[in-house]
């Protein structure tokens, strides 16, 4: 006989944190939005309004900005030695493993992924990126460089580098990966003592203003994270483009991106930026076919491919076309979709009411171009903002399915003959974030990662990711690293010491 699974309700806790009506924090202090204005936060299961979040804007971004300032210049924070600072983020990060359960009830409360995924993935994460991170703090070292200067003949100078923090940093993050991504921006700028002013997504604040607590109690000085919810056009605009911001770290679309770029432009701010993607998913016959399904399979339907590195365009050589299609559809008919507190839950809703009327758009655009769908090509149900995942087959370079990214469950197959008209087709994209080969050839596995333009490729496997691997993108996928020890290069100044002896 059948159990019917028991429907996971959120700890008490949580329920508690989530019906306050939540502010922001600035200077060590939780205050509401100088404009007195608040903004809803929905449940994406059900699309009901489930919290009510202070609205930051200009003016809050101006007071955060002089918080964040003050803790730079004035504060503890860049003075504390190396070894302080890093015990306060390894504390941070022992206060986030404490709290695991809470905070992925949070997230999948906010962003609707699997209970299941953000035990397990999104909260194990970002705590192991702040560990990491804590360590660099004192290991953030210049160089000692001989040097010969021709026209002071005779002459001998000490000459080193520092590597000193940028300043305050200005961080804009997005909804796919709520907390991560708040841990990604904020553990490479404390280790090398920046102070930060961090903008959560409007959609999902929450853990990023629970995590506000965290640090807190952590006892990481006033000041040194504010963290400011509110739209993208208003704070993050004005985050970006704010004068007294000396770096803005940014992860979203491309097209925000570029915006970035512009509104930086005013005070020459440093920029990096992790943008959006179209990766390439390219399966050999001669590769392990039922884990290169598999692999295939997840790395679209992961996070209901809210990922900026899902693999969206799967090439497949053609005499195991049918096959692999086969078997990607069949995975996709499997994957349960329901609300992410549903234990058997494999898929949740999409974030918003806004990315399920992007993802249907892209879906009827794409049945427009001739596109068919083998399995999926709807949404479900009129209640949340729920979607079948997606394969579409009879797709081809020139359709926009196929060019633009979609950030949700679809995935196009396309067949090729030869590595040789592979890499061209997979290259064939304005994007660079993330490639993937499946083959059990080597050395064609090898040849292949060396000719795809990507910041990341992935050989029998997909959507690995650890804090000690940089990710990125090639060409408008962005600038810069996140992670790994290339992310602190760009929470640094090198100031060049030459002196003379
Ligand atoms: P999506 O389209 O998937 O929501 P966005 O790139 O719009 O992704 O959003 C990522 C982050 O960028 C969010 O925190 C959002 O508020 C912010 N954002 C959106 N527009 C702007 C903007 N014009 N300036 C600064 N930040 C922005």
């Amino acid at each position: 006989m059948a159990t019917a699974l028991k429907l996971v309700s959120p700890e008490e806790k949580v329920t508690s944190f989530v019906s306050r009506k939540h502010k922001m924090l600035i200077n060590g202090k939780w205050v509401e939005s100088a404009s007195g204005k608040t903004f809803p936060s929905y449940n994406p299961a059900t699309g009901e309004v489930m919290a009510q979040i202070a609205e930051g804007d200009r003016e809050d971004v101006n007071r955060a900005v002089e918080a964040a300032r003050h803790a730079f210049e004035s504060g503890p924070w860049p003075r504390l030695t190396p070894s302080e600072r890093g015990r306060l983020l390894w504390k941070l990060a022992d206060l986030l493993e404490q709290n695991l359960e809470e905070f992925a009830e949070l997230e999948s409360l906010d962003n609707g992924k699997p209970l299941k995924t953000a035990r397990v993935a999104d909260v194990p994460l970002a705590v192991d990126l702040l560990r990491y991170m804590a360590g660099w703090a004192t290991k953030i070292e210049g160089n000692t460089i001989p040097i010969s200067v021709p026209y002071t003949p005779g002459a001998r100078y000490l000459a080193y580098t520092l590597r000193e923090p940028v300043g305050v940093v200005g961080q804009i993050i997005p909804w796919n990966f709520p907390l991560l991504m708040a841990a990604w921006k904020l553990g490479p700028a404390l280790t090398t003592g920046n102070t930060v002013v961090l903008k959560p997504a409007e959609q999902t604040p929450l853990s990023a203003l629970r995590l506000g607590e965290l640090i807190q109690e952590a006892g990481i000085p006033d000041g040194v994270v504010n963290i400011v919810p509110g739209y993208g056009e208003t704070a993050g605009a004005a985050l970006a483009a704010h004068p007294r911001v000396d770096k803005v770290a940014f992860t979203g679309s491309t097209e925000v991106g570029k915006l970035i770029v512009q509104a930086a432009a005013g005070n020459l701010k440093k920029v990096s930026l992790e943008l959006g993607g179209k990766s390439p998913n390219v399966v050999f016959a001669d590769s392990d076919l039922s884990s290169a399904i598999d692999g295939a399979a997840s790395a679209i339907f992961f996070n209901h491919g809210q990922c900026c590195c899902a693999g969206s365009r799967l090439y497949v050589e053609k005499k195991i076309f049918d096959k692999v299609v086969d078997g990607v559809a069949d995975q996709a008919s499997k994957i349960r979709v329901g609300s992410g507190f549903e234990p058997s839950t494999d898929m949740g809703p999409l974030v918003s009411k806004e990315q399920l009327d992007r993802v249907c758009g892209y879906l009827e655009s794409g049945f427009a171009e001739g596109a068919k769908a083998v399995v999926g090509g709807s949404k479900i149900g009129d209640k949340g903002y729920f979607v079948k995942p997606t394969v579409l087959v009879n797709t081809n370079e020139n359709m926009k399915v196929v060019r633009e990214e979609i950030f949700g469950p679809v995935v196009t197959a396309m067949p090729f003959d030869s590595p040789e008209e592979v890499v061209p087709k997979a290259n064939n994209s304005e994007y660079g974030l993330a490639a993937a080969i499946w083959t059990r050839d080597i050395q064609k596995a090898n040849r292949l990662a060396s000719q795809l333009r990507a910041g990341t490729v992935w050989i029998n496997c997909y959507n690995i990711f650890d804090a000690a691997l940089p990710f990125g993108g090639y060409k408008q996928s962005g600038w810069g690293r996140e992670m790994g020890h290339e992310v602190l290069e760009q929470y640094t100044e090198v100031k060049a010491i030459c002196s003379a002896m």
